[in-house]
């Protein structure tokens, strides 16, 4: 980065936080966005010493400032082309809808031969976001799925990706080294890789995770707009299992207003596919069909062992508990 532009250097306070513990995998990696989910990204890169030197940049000054005072990167500037000037790895943790709009702001100042990377929600639309501002063989699509309800730099944790799955939905002509670079870095911070076809990803996390936090929206609406003494007694009794949904509902909107506007198709049909199978429940509830209700719960009580099993259940890790995504 040009030393000329208006960074702000944190000084030896950001660099008493490391602690190398590997060589590094890169020598600057620019963040563009440094909310929850690049901050915590930065605190392990930082943390573990996988990368010489960390910038972010947003347009919002008093959120450079927060990054800066969080110790969470080196330098910031709202120039976004300045900021990725120097980068060998740039990550986009921007809201989905925002992507073009970021590779369109640090397409002038990227170098050929920069990595870049993003960590959305959604991965179909991601990609064509960017296509027209970037070099696309250098721009691998990433998802950690691992998150929390909260936003913002101070709500950067460190480990969040620790044990979780990050999915890569790298093209047919994407660069393999760009691929195996960003695979590094999710490994370095202890996620497990997978590769997908993004349209496979949007499939997928349709179900596991957007329809649940619409639901989840949903509910907590529907509650709220109850009237008279059933309103009063919600707060009351919330521990019945509304206070779960409370959690995913105090999601950050806007990320949400993007992920479900940018996977339209996916979540269209699954929660076409809920409501049919809510009207069966609906029925079997209105006509006494015990047997039936009996074995809908059942086979979902079987769903909850299968995920228990597979290690997706974090029940006694308060940290990844907290996970919205
Ligand atoms: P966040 O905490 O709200 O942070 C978003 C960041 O993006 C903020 O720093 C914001 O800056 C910045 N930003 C917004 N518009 C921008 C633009 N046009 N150019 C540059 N920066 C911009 O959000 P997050 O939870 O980290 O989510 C970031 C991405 O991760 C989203 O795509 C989301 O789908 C994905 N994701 C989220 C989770 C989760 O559980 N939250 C999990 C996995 C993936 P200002 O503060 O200055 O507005």
């Amino acid at each position: 980065m040009n030393e000329s532009s208006d960074l702000q250097h944190l000084g030896p306070a950001a660099r008493t936080l490391q602690s190398p513990a590997v060589a590094p995998l890169f020598g600057q990696v620019t963040f563009v966005g440094i909310g929850l989910i690049n901050g915590s990204l930065a605190r392990d890169v930082r943390r573990l010493g996988l990368a010489g030197r960390l910038v972010a940049t947003t347009p919002r000054q008093e959120t450079l400032d927060e990054a800066c005072a969080l110790g969470l990167v080196d330098d910031a500037t709202p120039d976004a082309a300045a900021a990725v000037r120097d980068a060998d790895l740039v990550v986009l943790g921007v809201p989905v809808g925002a992507s073009g709009e970021a590779a369109r702001a640090i397409a002038p100042g990227l170098r050929p031969d920069a990595i870049v990377t993003d960590v959305g929600s959604t991965k179909a639309k991601v990609s064509e976001l960017v296509a027209p501002y970037l070099n696309m063989r250098r721009f691998v699509p990433g998802h950690p799925v691992a998150g929390t309800e909260s936003s913002g730099p101070a709500a950067a944790i460190e480990r969040l990706f620790d044990g979780r799955w990050c999915i890569l939905t790298p093209s047919p002509d994407t660069d393999p080294q760009a691929v195996e670079a960003v695979a590094a870095l999710w490994r370095g911070v202890g996620s497990k890789v997978e590769m997908m076809e993004a349209a496979h990803h949007d499939k997928v996390l349709a179900i596991t995770s957007h329809l649940p936090h619409l639901l989840a929206f949903n509910i907590v609406n529907t509650a709220d707009d109850l009237e008279g003494v059933l309103k009063g007694e919600i707060l009351k009794y919330a521990a019945g299992g509304f206070t779960d949904f409370t959690r995913i509902a105090a999601s950050n909107p806007t990320m949400w207003r993007d992920v479900f506007l940018h996977n339209k198709t996916a979540v269209l049909e699954v929660v076409g596919r809920y409501i049919e199978d809510l009207m069966a429940l609906q029925r079997a509830i209105r006509w006494d069909e015990a047997d039936t209700l009996l074995h809908r719960f059942e086979s979902a009580r079987t769903v909850r062992r299968e995920v228990i099993r597979a290690g997706q259940a974090y029940k006694r890790r308060p940290l990844v508990d907290m996970q919205t995504e």
